[in-house]
């Protein structure tokens, strides 16, 4: 049954296998996509290409870009031929391959493993998304939604990391160690994922190659009437359009909440709070790890050591963490520390996300859980609420200024706005593919979720460059209420869609 092996905070125990899998596949994506524009634009002498930021971010665009059009293909072919596991396994090695391949220091290699990675995520991402769907049998919404939050904790765990490690070394040692790394952990957690196949059973198999027809017959005859699945398609086709105005508007946020948090807030400290900052920073990088090995102790002991080899995997990846996070906190400390550095806000989105999302999820299963739309509207309306946090901070800087003084505290405001939005809406979003999708189009319906995340990125970076000469014009502040106008609009729409996308939905909550 879906439900086989003890549970944790109860859920299954796949969903931490998965939990973890994801994790490093993450950890390789953000902290490699982190170092990429850095590296690139770093000059010869300190081991970068010398590339301009146009060319940068350009070859950026394409690959994140990529990243997130090919799971459609991925997701068609586990669909039909693969299977959702063996399609996550294959993804998982065939980026692990591309990481090493970047780490190789070669020009050749460099782009060949670029490849690797975006063919490899095609094959991952939406996959690894869907095995989760198929933990739970369709009348246990509540814990699937609640499932769907842990798991993109696991997303936003793996993102902190690689952000935090992959970037500290790719740019304080070597930016080919950073890109290494990023592959170490992709190995472990591919081997590890490996290791728990028997956890699974037949979630998640291949469809036979002889009998691909029975098994079509038998899923159209358990299948939903003709109507009701063109309509959920419909329903499918309704969230995945909104979070374009969501992802649009938070790859924005990304570029612009950077350039802020550098030149526009006062980010001095003074007297003994450099070692203050030293102590947040380290309850910050602290803490999450320490949620992370509760997890991974009990899924230890949920498992049991039939699974020795998965869980030790897991264990060693999880000792080189801590090992790596003691010691760049050490080096940190022995440093003279007065400003807190502008990327530090970057990693406070995921950072927020693991704190916040058991709490999230808590409340999807015990206490309010309203219709999808619903969250999708409160989502979208707390990433602009963030927006108006910073236009309201950013209110006082004369047009045109270059650099300002604006407190720290609308900066992290805005962040824990937009992760408490993105925990309505991107979870929210996945759990209802995996409920509304037909079983034989789920991992292409997870590729279509995604494609929507290209396309939003595709946007920013266009209007990114023309918003920038609007912000020279206007001010800081109409900038940013621009960003909080699109998601607000957008996220009362869809509210007001909510009875007719229940009417689409056919009774799935
Ligand atoms: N942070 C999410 C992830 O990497 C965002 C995915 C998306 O849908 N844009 O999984």
């Amino acid at each position: 049954t879906p439900q086989a092996g003890a549970a944790i905070l109860g859920q299954p125990n796949q969903l931490f296998v998965l939990f973890f899998t994801e994790m490093w596949e993450r950890f390789s994506y953000y902290g490699m996509r982190g170092l990429l524009v850095l590296f690139l634009v770093s000059e010869a002498a300190k081991g970068g290409w010398g590339w301009t930021r146009a060319e940068a971010t350009s070859l950026y665009g394409w690959y994140t870009g990529m990243a997130y059009l090919l799971p459609v293909l991925g997701g068609y072919l586990a669909d039909r031929y693969l299977g959702t596991r063996r399609a996550v396994l294959f993804g998982g090695f065939v980026i692990a391959a591309g990481h090493i391949s970047m780490f190789l220091n070669t020009v050749p290699s460099f782009y060949i493993g670029l490849g690797l990675v975006v063919l490899g995520t095609g094959l991952f991402k939406p996959n690894v998304s869907a095995i989760v769907g198929q933990l739970y049998g369709p009348k246990e919404d509540n814990a699937r939604d609640g499932g769907y939050t842990l798991f993109y904790m696991g997303v936003n765990a793996g993102a902190f990391f690689g952000i935090l490690l992959c970037g500290y070394i790719g740019e304080k040692v070597s930016w080919h160690l950073g890109f290494g790394l990023a592959g170490l952990f992709m190995i472990l957690g591919a081997l590890q994922f490996y290791f728990s196949q028997h956890l699974f059973g037949d979630i998640g198999a291949p469809p036979k190659a002889e009998d691909r027809a029975k098994v079509a017959a038998a899923a159209a005859a358990e299948e939903a009437p003709a109507h009701v699945v063109a309509d959920r398609l419909k329903a499918i086709f309704v969230f995945s359009f909104f979070t374009i105005f969501f992802w649009f508007a938070f790859e924005q946020a990304g570029g612009s909440m950077t350039i802020f948090a550098a030149d526009y807030t006062d980010r001095t400290l003074v007297g003994t709070s450099g070692f203050a900052f030293k102590v947040v920073n380290s309850l910050m990088t602290v803490l999450p790890a320490l949620i992370l090995t509760w997890l991974l102790w009990k899924l230890n002991r949920s498992t049991g050591s039939r699974y020795l080899l998965a869980n030790t995997l897991l264990g060693l990846a999880f000792a080189v963490i801590w090992g790596l996070v003691i010691w760049m906190l050490a080096r940190e400390f022995a440093l003279e520390q007065s400003e807190v550095p502008a990327s530090w806000f970057g990693v406070l989105n995921s950072f927020f996300l693991v704190i916040l999302a058991p709490m999230f999820s808590k409340m999807w299963e015990r206490h309010w859980n309203p219709a999808g739309p619903v969250k999708f509207g409160v989502g979208l309306v707390l990433l602009g609420l963030g927006f108006a946090a910073l236009s309201y901070g950013s209110a006082g800087i004369p047009t045109g200024a270059k650099t300002a003084q604006v407190s720290m505290i609308y900066l992290s405001l805005a962040y824990l706005l937009h992760t408490m939005g993105e925990l309505c809406l991107s979870p929210v979003g996945l759990s209802y593919i995996s409920k509304l999708a037909p079983a034989r189009l789920l991992g292409l319906m997870f590729g279509v979720w995604f494609l929507n995340t290209a396309i939003a990125n595709k946007l920013a970076g266009v209007t990114g460059s023309y918003i920038d000469e609007i912000s020279n014009q206007y001010s800081m502040s109409i900038f940013f209420m621009i960003f909080t106008a699109i998601p607000i609009g957008a996220g009362v729409v869809l509210m007001l869609l909510t009875p007719w996308m229940k009417k689409k939905m056919h009774g799935v909550h």
